[in-house]
């Protein structure tokens, strides 16, 4: 951590490079009252505001030691797709000309609109490189910091409000990039959507997802036990792990295992275990037999998800027979297993799809699929979905 009374020879200081705890001091150092830092804090993280002099209420010499002393970057959105499914994949713009993706999943039952939910992206790229995602394949460029996780969770909220007529239900740290990996934004903004005036639903429905970084496991545990957590095993065997999860080198399963009895003692919760099937890869009765096997004892429901294709991954959906086989061998040892099916495959906004447009991307999908927002129920799901 930088010391406010460093941070005041770097003035103006980007709000970004700095921890939550870090802007508190400094805004103290430079003579800002506890009752301002507070209406600057909800100003600026609750309600997205940028422009120091919008912010209510400041003395005159606070609005200018602020401005001279501060500066807050701005994202902005930068398109909206549709799929036919009814999902929505949101742009940012950062500040740096970066694009974050933003999926929105609206889910009906009978008929009636049963979740919102949103998924956001936690870096630009990502490090890890696993072998069917496409955010794997554009390399790491950078971690978002707080703010702009915020400004997500905040953006979303405001498309489902409009286009639905209600808040967001669920929000998921599923988007691009490993969450995990940027623990100090994300653990800044699971405590900032703690406050119920805070953009985005309570933290019993808020999940973390992680390929398995255990020590982070633990620490989410310990700083955030209300908060859930979705870890990606896809294969309980070591080496086929590594095959598809070039991470599993640093990520043994054992300590994986470990980290996620820990998440169960310390917080009571049941851990979600996600597992995305693919052709003669992980999809075999083996593959399933063993999955249980290392869950014994782990109080976890499993989630089986459609792969969806990604271009170069040179790997392909399971197929209806096997998938059926797959669960029955979970349900037969005990597991809850449940299914998500991939929304918005025509926008490129599926699970392991996320990967930032080239400009000429966008025009092309715009044209394809519409880029405005459309009301009502969507069509059929596109998915050929396994009974
Ligand atoms: S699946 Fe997650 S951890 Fe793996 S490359 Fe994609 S974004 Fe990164």
């Amino acid at each position: 951590m930088t010391s406010p009374e460093h941070l005041l020879h770097r003035r103006p200081v980007d709000i970004n490079k700095i921890s939550l705890t870090e802007w508190d001091d400094f805004l103290r150092h430079i003579g800002i009252t506890a009752g301002s830092r507070s209406v600057i804090y909800k100003s600026v993280y609750f309600e997205g505001i940028r422009d120091i002099r919008d912010i209510p209420g400041l003395s005159g010499d606070e609005y200018h030691t602020l401005e001279e002393s501060l500066i807050i970057p701005s994202s902005g959105s930068q398109g909206l797709l549709k799929s036919r499914d009814g999902s929505m994949r949101l742009t940012l713009k950062l500040h740096d000309g970066h694009l974050a993706e933003t999926v929105i999943i609206p889910e009906w039952n009978n008929g009636t609109l049963d979740k919102v939910s949103a998924s956001i992206s936690s870096q630009i790229g990502c490090f890890f490189g696993c072998s069917f995602c496409a955010t794997g394949k554009m390399g790491f460029h950078r971690n978002l910091s707080t703010l702009e996780l915020l400004d997500q969770i905040r953006e979303s909220e405001k498309i489902i409000r409009d286009e639905f007529g209600c808040g967001m239900t669920h929000l998921y740290f599923m988007g691009m990039g490993e969450p995990m990996h940027n623990y100090r934004s994300l653990s800044e903004a699971l405590s900032i959507t703690n406050d119920n005036a805070a953009p985005g639903p309570p933290a019993g429905r808020i999940t973390v997802s992680t390929v398995g970084l255990f020590r982070q496991i633990r620490m989410l545990a310990d700083d955030h036990p209300e908060v859930r957590l979705a870890v990606s095993i896809h294969s309980a065997d070591q080496e086929t792990r590594y095959q598809i999860m070039p991470v599993s080198a640093r990520l043994g399963l054992a300590e994986i295992r470990e980290a996620l009895s820990y998440y169960n003692r310390k917080t009571g919760q049941t851990v979600t275990i996600q597992y995305l099937l693919m052709k003669d890869v992980n999809d075999r009765q083996q593959d399933a037999e063993n999955l249980a096997s290392y869950l014994r004892n782990i109080r976890a429901g499993i989630t089986l998800i459609m792969y969806n294709d990604v271009s170069e991954s040179g790997m392909t959906r399971t197929e209806r027979e096997r998938w059926n086989t797959f669960r029955n061998v979970l349900t037969g040892a005990g597991f809850d297993t449940d299914t998500r099916w991939c929304y918005g495959e025509d926008i490129e906004a599926g699970c392991g799809q996320l990967k930032v447009f080239s400009e000429n991307d966008r025009v092309s999908m715009s044209m394809r699929h519409g880029s405005g927002l459309r009301s009502g129920k969507p069509e059929q799901h596109p998915s050929g979905k396994p009974e």
